[in-house]
């Protein structure tokens, strides 16, 4: 790549700065086409540095090719007059992009792995006839004959070039961009319109070229966790295709139908969306797709479902339950019905009563609290109705920079202020979570590494400055401090201990403090008498508690933990009643409704979960 032999002029200064990836999902398209978009309003030299490579930051196929997934670092390096200014505008736009790609994440639906034993027992209970299951891109349930996908080719020969193709197609993708601005689609759009503004893509002069490159490109992409991104590449190559008079577009019906397809590229579910289509299966997708986006962001029910499908003209798509049914029986058709009007007045009486307290049908209060990362997700939780929060993840206030003492007291006391109730984790770095300005070692198993409260180790300033912070914006508020990836009591004392120094030291109050952990590691699981006698509270941080349950990295992208396992419920049934203190859950699993009703039945009353869930879990929770 030229700018490589950049020559560096002397008038000119060079600065970087190391960000790292702390999206789960990875740096994938629509972060880096919304980075690359920045990275062109400055006039500067700008590129990232990986693993030995440096690439064009104003380049979106050369940083996809990098293939950065979460926990990577990179190197963001300016080259100008005035390099740090720019620095400095790049790595706080990157912050905000991480924290924004965190949101979506936590709200996203868990894929239950298709031998979940759970789902399928609670499927053959609800329907009858013969079904085939998958993973949930969409909730809804409709009822509508089941139609193959199919697409019409045509040819007609008009008088365009490549770059006029190219131009033509650069241009519709900005309109759409600018007509959708407001919905989730636009990044998408926007997205595509910058792969093709590409450098690289602007330097093609033929058709057979472009297609060349789009192939390597997919190829390049096979087999990593960005493989569901080849959706997009034929998305572009489709536009193009068809400015050069060669379309091929879906044939629908006109009356309500449900869709089965291998895969549909994310300009398909926009046509689509737009036909009398009531419901979507697809094949070889991903819930990561920009096509599994886009049928979530039109509210069409949608599932993966790998079993071969038949067409049918009745059928019943149960995406609540991830369930296809191909041929019911009337009785199911029944009951499809029955649970369409139930949803409906569910979602209805969800949303009404979202700030009321939640009574179970024994009469008991569950707590329904949120997992939140920072002021803004704390406002967004009590817009939401939760009844406090139950995990505040602290890593991810600050990603880019380290936080002065002040900064970080200031969103410490603006968060706090909003709740009654209130859990703050301290710094939950390693594993899959890095953060720039903590220098860790390279560590072969991460997750067996460094992280959490060992960090009051390795780290020590970082964590009583945090601590400070934390003590100070209480200032005698009562709230929870709580350790994470605790595996001894010694750990836990030690930490407390550390608190406690810090509090005399500075003349910080904290009476109104109470400590707990996480339980995360297994080996709290046959320690809980002794915790029982030194903390005051748990939460069950059920995400990691199955990773190392089952030896199953959670990021791992082709193994999945059964986030149902029966071996995990019998866990958690031990932890609740072995405590003797109160004690909660704050993994992914309290947003599952038949898990929550699981947990409930253990004995449970606290459950905290990302903010979109809490109005359908505590109704669930009072319906029983
Ligand atoms: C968990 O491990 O379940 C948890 C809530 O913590 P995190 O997902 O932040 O590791
Ligand atoms: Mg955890």
């Amino acid at each position: 790549m030229n700018f490589l032999n950049n020559i560096f002029r002397p008038s000119q200064q060079k600065h970087s700065i190391i960000l790292c990836i702390t999206s789960p999902r990875g740096l994938h398209l629509r972060p880096i086409a919304s980075f690359v978009n920045e990275t062109k309003k400055y006039s500067e030299e700008i590129s990232l540095y990986n693993k030995d490579q440096r690439v064009d930051a104003k380049s979106i196929n050369a940083i996809l090719a990098l293939t950065l997934v979460a926990g990577d670092r990179f190197e963001l390096c300016v080259i100008g007059q005035e390099p740090q200014k720019t620095l400095y505008a790049l790595a706080d736009f990157f912050e905000e992009l991480m924290q924004a790609e965190l949101q979506k994440h936590q709200v996203a639906v868990i894929e239950p792995s298709s031998d979940s034993s759970e789902i399928s027992k609670i499927e053959t209970a609800v329907y009858s006839s013969q079904s085939l299951t998958g993973s949930i891109i969409c909730e809804g349930i409709v009822l509508a004959p089941l139609y193959r996908a199919t697409l019409k080719i045509e040819n007609r020969s008009n008088n365009l070039d490549f770059q006029e193709a190219l131009q033509q197609s650069i241009q519709e993708l900005d309109k759409l961009y600018e007509k959708h601005k407001q919905s989730a689609n636009a990044s998408i759009y926007l997205a595509h319109k910058t792969l093709l503004e590409d450098k690289e893509i602007q330097n093609i002069t033929t058709l057979e070229a472009f297609n060349i490159y789009i192939k390597e490109h997919i190829q390049s992409l096979q087999a990593t966790s960005f493989d569901a991104r080849r959706a997009d590449y034929l998305d572009i190559q489709k536009l193009i295709l068809a400015k050069l008079g060669q379309s091929s577009t879906l044939v629908v019906p006109d009356t309500p139908f449900i869709l089965f397809a291998d895969d549909l590229l994310p300009s398909e579910v926009a046509t689509l969306s737009k036909s009398a289509v009531v419901g979507v299966v697809l094949k070889k997708s991903s819930l990561l797709s920009h096509s599994a986006i886009l049928l979530k962001s039109f509210a069409i029910p949608s599932v993966i479902i790998r079993d071969t499908i038949v067409a049918s003209d009745k059928s019943i798509l149960d995406a609540s339950l991830g369930v296809l049914i191909s041929k019911p029986s009337s009785e199911d058709i029944d009951i499809a019905k029955d649970r369409i009007i139930q949803n409906q007045e569910i979602e209805h009486s969800a949303d009404l009563k979202k700030f009321d307290k939640t009574i179970n049908k024994e009469g008991k209060e569950v707590k329904v609290l949120a997992n939140i990362t920072n002021l803004e997700s704390a406002k967004e939780a009590k817009a939401q109705g939760a009844d406090g929060v139950g995990l505040l993840r602290s890593e991810f206030i600050f990603q880019t920079k380290e936080p002065t003492l002040e900064e970080q007291t200031k969103v410490y006391r603006d968060i706090f202020r909003l709740f009654d109730t209130i859990t703050i984790r301290t710094l939950d770095v390693g594993g899959d979570k890095e953060l720039p300005y903590i220098k860790m070692a390279k560590e072969a198993n991460p997750f067996l590494g460094i992280r959490g409260i060992r960090l009051f180790d390795s780290h020590p300033e970082v964590l009583q400055t945090q601590i400070k912070a934390i003590l100070r914006a209480s200032k005698g508020k009562a709230i929870n401090i709580m350790f994470p990836m605790v595996s001894t009591p010694k750990e836990f004392i030690n930490a407390k201990a550390t608190t406690l120094r810090i509090a005399q030291k500075y003349k910080l109050k904290v009476d109104n403090v109470k400590f707990g952990i996480m339980i995360e590691v297994p080996s709290v699981i046959f320690q809980i008498d002794a915790f029982n006698d030194i903390v005051d509270f748990y939460s069950i941080g059920t995400n990691d508690l199955t990773q190392y349950l089952f030896a199953i990295e959670r990021t791992h992208p082709t193994l999945h933990a059964d986030p149902l396992s029966d071996v995990l419920f019998d866990v958690l049934e031990l932890l609740y009643t072995k405590s003797t203190k109160p004690i909660s859950i704050c993994g992914e699993i309290a947003s599952i409704p038949q898990a929550s009703k699981r947990l409930l039945e253990i004995g449970f009353t606290s459950l905290s979960m990302a903010s979109a869930q809490i109005p359908l879990i505590k109704e669930t929770i009072r319906n029983g």
